[in-house]
């Protein structure tokens, strides 16, 4: 059965004739129900937030203390599952940068580097000791913030960001082994700029290795999810980190480019798009400052006509669906076997049908919130390429909230290799399918994207999942799973996904420098 016929297989989802003259898609009233007869739901279940206490404004967090801007200048931090303002935060401009630069260096000289590792790694401990302690705390603020469901920030975020504080402390006092007959040396002061989709983890990914090889840091989280930097901040001063030693800088872009382009900083490392990647290429050329980043992906999702297909379609449900699709690592893109496909999709169909959008505090809530306006329009815009480009949607026909940034799960088919939609990230709950005859084809097509990132691969067979894995060009394979992290394990792309390695031994290399 071609893939336009399913798509326009009527009952759980359907597109609405304004889809198909490329405006937005929206599924009509009378087709806004579960195929599971009678409409029934869960009943509420809220993650308390009352004892949640968010500062009416946050400022910057330089030498071990907060302190305003030089800027004077503050900007709104909203909740885009509501759109209610959170909070006001620091702006910080080139002066500020200069003060936690200045900062930053003088904790690096006087007190961090010359610090016994063994001491270091106490720090360390204690920081991620806290984090275990205060984690329901942060995973509502990361999920009021960012949009997350509770389920991710609480299951996933939380004990991934005190596990790579308790896996780089027990580095801290090891560095001669991480790198036998070698001597690892710390680079310095470390500029550190983070995207909004894992605001802590990706503060925990940088800081913590960055810190337990000895060097000083500033952090630059993103412009709609710094709250949770600043409250991490709070169990630095708890933890009595020697001050200076982190110092966290709010702002935009301006934050980060001035950052970049400070005289005295040795390293950056940037988490974040493809674009903004290659300005900070540009930027550092010509200066002594090592660089690393992790960029945008792409990734295919490949099942093969032997793969466990429930258990395929799961793990796709897991790898694009849940947090959004806001996944730099995301499986965007299903390469699905012709002989399997039409069971592939009609299992997907019914399953996205069930998958529940709405209150991202509500324990049982699937996909929550897009991070901001911003993000929702990207998602929008590129549908409606896709649709232009001849593709047929797919859409759940979950209810929206009224107010809040939201997108229903989708997906594709009839998709080709040139669609934007099958080459640019969407950074949402939108996957493109595609079919393959044979092993050669399908990683013909996984690596036909200008990134590299990661990818999946589903089969009853090792030596296929061998085969295939060797000839991906992309930083993370998983196999018959999907979106599974572990401290231990090293992280990034290749190509235009960017250069360099988080997580893992691998994660301590680019802090510091061998002789
Ligand atoms: P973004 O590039 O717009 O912003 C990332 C960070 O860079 C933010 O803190 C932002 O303020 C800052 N920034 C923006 N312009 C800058 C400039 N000129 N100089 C210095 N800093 C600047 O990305 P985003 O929209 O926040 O995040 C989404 C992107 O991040 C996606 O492309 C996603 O794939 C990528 N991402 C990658 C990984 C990974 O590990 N590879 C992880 C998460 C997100």
């Amino acid at each position: 059965m071609s893939a336009k016929k399913i798509a326009r297989r009527k009952p759980v989802l359907a597109r609405s004739e304004k889809s198909l003259n490329g405006t937005r898609p929206t599924v009509p009233a009378s087709e806004r129900r579960l195929d599971f007869g009678e409409r029934w739901s869960f009943a509420p279940a809220l993650e308390a937030k009352d004892y949640i206490q968010l500062q009416s404004r946050y400022q910057l967090f330089i030498g071990g203390k907060f302190v305003a801007p030089r800027s004077h200048v503050y900007f709104d931090s909203i909740n885009p599952a509501t759109e209610e303002k959170l909070a006001e935060i620091a702006s910080a401009d080139a002066r500020d940068v200069d003060r936690a630069v200045k900062s930053a260096r003088r904790a690096y000289e006087k007190i961090w580097r010359p610090m016994p590792g063994r001491e270091r790694g106490k720090y360390l401990y204690r920081i991620a000791r806290l984090i275990q302690e205060k984690a329901r705390e942060l995973a509502v603020l990361e999920t009021m913030d960012g949009g997350k469901t509770i389920k991710e920030s609480r299951d996933v975020d939380l004990p991934l960001v005190s596990a790579h504080f308790f896996y780089y402390a027990g580095w801290a006092d090891k560095l001669q082994y991480a790198f036998p007959g070698r001597t690892a040396e710390p680079l310095g002061v470390a500029g550190q700029i983070i995207p909004w989709n894992f605001p802590l983890l990706m503060a925990a990914w940088k800081l913590a290795p960055a810190l337990a090889s000895g060097n000083t840091c500033i952090l630059k989280p993103a412009e709609t999810t710094s709250i949770t930097a600043l409250h991490l901040a709070e169990l630095f001063q708890q933890a009595e980190l020697p001050e200076g030693v982190v110092n966290i800088i709010t702002g935009a872009g301006a934050t980060g480019k001035a950052l970049v382009e400070h005289r005295d900083v040795d390293k950056i490392a940037f988490t974040g798009s493809t674009q903004v990647g290659k300005l900070l290429i540009k930027a550092v050329a010509g200066t002594r400052k090592k660089l690393t980043l992790e960029l945008g992906g792409k990734a295919a999702n490949i099942i093969f006509e032997d793969a466990p297909i429930d258990q395929a379609v799961e793990g796709i449900i897991a790898g694009i669906y849940f947090n959004q699709g806001h996944v730099c690592c995301a499986g965007s893109r299903l390469l699905v076997q012709e002989g399997v496909f039409p069971a592939v999709i009609r299992k997907l169909r019914d399953r996205i049908a069930t998958l529940r959008v709405g209150d991202p505090l509500d324990k049982n809530t699937d996909i929550g919130a897009i991070n901001s306006r911003g993000q929702l329009d990207k998602i929008h815009e590129l549908v409606d390429s896709g649709l232009q480009q001849g593709a047929q949607l797919v859409q759940s026909p979950a209810r929206l909230p009224k107010k809040g940034y939201w997108y229903p799960p989708s997906f594709f088919t009839g998709v080709t290799a040139s669609h934007r939609i099958a080459q640019e990230e969407i950074f949402g709950p939108v996957l493109s399918v595609m079919t393959f005859r044979t092993p050669e084809e399908a990683i013909e097509r996984a690596n036909n994207t200008p990134y590299g990132l990661s990818a999946g691969v589903w089969t009853d067979k090792g030596s296929k999942i061998f085969k295939i894995v060797g000839e991906l060009r992309a930083g993370i394979v998983w196999a018959n799973t999907y979106n599974k992290f572990d401290p231990t394990s090293p992280f990034g792309g290749y190509k235009e996904s960017g250069f360099g390695r988080e997580g893992g031994r691998h994660g301590l290399l680019p802090y510091v420098a061998l002789s």
